[in-house]
């Protein structure tokens, strides 16, 4: 089965294992017990791997991950309330829209996309403006792959008694985030990305005390994750059809990440994958956009070769014929594509992947992998 699917370097969907495809080959009631427990295990192993069973309870929402953000945002935020967003990248943009979209207030302190976001100003901003009631931040922007420093952002946060909502969507169950160390208010994830599922569910773990003053905050019923936990926590079910076999491939995804060895073990896997990637990448002459202390072990952005060979739709055709899908640069800063390390995917694949880089390019006659500047 492997053997046809491409694998897919990208920012999501990814690569899944074939035991994770398989476990969507029957059918589920929806109000069947068998399927009710599958719910239940679901949202305590995904509380769990946050540190934050304790304190926080897990709310999934059919669709992709923007809908659990937009969810959690109109959930968590009162009308009366005030958000900051910390935008370094598409992903924060896309916070403040969905914010704006809802009519809540919204405002934002931005940075370049290859610079992190900076706690210092975070805290300025928060000292002259007490309207602020939440802060939102992406663990790591996928939109240059460049981690965010999260710890001393809700450090300060809660130094000023915000509330602070994280879009950690492609890191959770990769990178360490843990509720017994780090004050926040929200997480939002998906099934797809490093946990390795398939698309289809996005979740929030919210905070349960805060969670539980929020009814009516939403302006939007199917979005409100209020009513969808109430829904659960009175019968276990989703409110509305439940993606039956999105839960399945989850649970079966969720007991492939436990055997691996849980969070560190994933993480460890992804880093392994980004070194053989960027050490071979850096071989062929191609370039980072980002130094490395704040890259994290995601999804790397190259800057494209200024060689007038290249081109990116050929580089792309040409690597999806040799099996890998790359995805293009989403930057305002340079002219850029990524690939991804993470997904069902180890090092073999990853010096395949590079064999197939060095392989196309000689194809299209690109002698020169460097770019026309080094990008910071
Ligand atoms: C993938 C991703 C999302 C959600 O994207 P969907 O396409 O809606 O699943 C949100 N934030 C970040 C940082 C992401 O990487």
């Amino acid at each position: 089965m492997d053997t046809a699917s491409p694998y897919l370097l990208t920012p999501g969907p990814l690569t899944t294992s074939d035991t994770v495809k398989q476990a969507m080959l029957r059918d589920w009631g929806s109000r069947d017990a068998t399927f009710i427990a599958m719910n239940h295990e679901m949202r305590e192993r995904l509380t769990d791997l946050v540190g934050a069973s304790a304190t926080h309870v897990c709310v999934p929402l059919q669709g992709s991950g923007t809908f659990a953000i937009e969810a959690t945002i109109s959930t968590l935020l009162p009308p009366s309330g005030h958000l900051l967003v910390l935008v370094n990248g598409a992903y924060g943009t896309r916070m403040v829209k969905i914010a704006r979209v809802m009519g809540r207030k919204v405002s934002s302190l931005e940075w370049r996309e290859d610079e992190q976001v900076d706690p210092a100003s975070l805290d300025q901003r928060l000292s002259d403006d007490a309207s602020i009631t939440h802060v939102a931040v992406v663990h790591c922007e996928t939109t240059s792959g460049i981690l965010n420093p999260i710890d001393d952002v809700a450090r300060v946060t809660t130094s000023h008694g915000r509330a602070l909502i994280i879009d950690a969507m492609s890191t959770f169950g990769a990178l360490a985030l843990d509720a017994r160390r780090i004050d926040f208010t929200a997480v939002v994830a998906s099934s797809n990305k490093c946990l390795e599922g398939v698309p289809g569910v996005g979740f929030a773990i919210l905070h349960r005390d805060t969670l539980e003053t929020c009814t009516g905050n939403a302006h939007s019923l199917s979005l409100d994750l209020f009513d969808q936990w109430r829904g659960f926590e009175t019968n276990g079910q989703w409110r509305f059809t439940p993606p039956t076999h999105v839960v399945a491939a989850f649970c079966q995804a969720l007991d492939e990440h436990a055997k691996e060895g849980g969070v560190a073990a994933r993480g460890a896997r992804y880093a392994t994958n980004h070194q053989i990637l960027v050490d071979g990448m850096e071989e062929l002459g191609f370039r980072c956009l980002l130094p490395r202390e704040v890259q994290a072990p995601i999804i790397v952005t190259f800057l494209e070769p200024a060689d007038a060979h290249y081109k990116f739709e050929e580089f792309y055709e040409r690597l999806r014929d040799h099996g890998f899908l790359i995805y293009p640069g989403k930057l305002t800063v340079a002219d850029s594509f990524r690939i991804g390390c993470i997904g069902h995917l180890g090092e073999e694949q990853m010096r395949d992947a590079v064999e197939a880089v060095r392989a196309v390019v000689q194809e299209m006659g690109v002698a020169n992998c460097g770019p026309s500047r080094i990008g910071r």
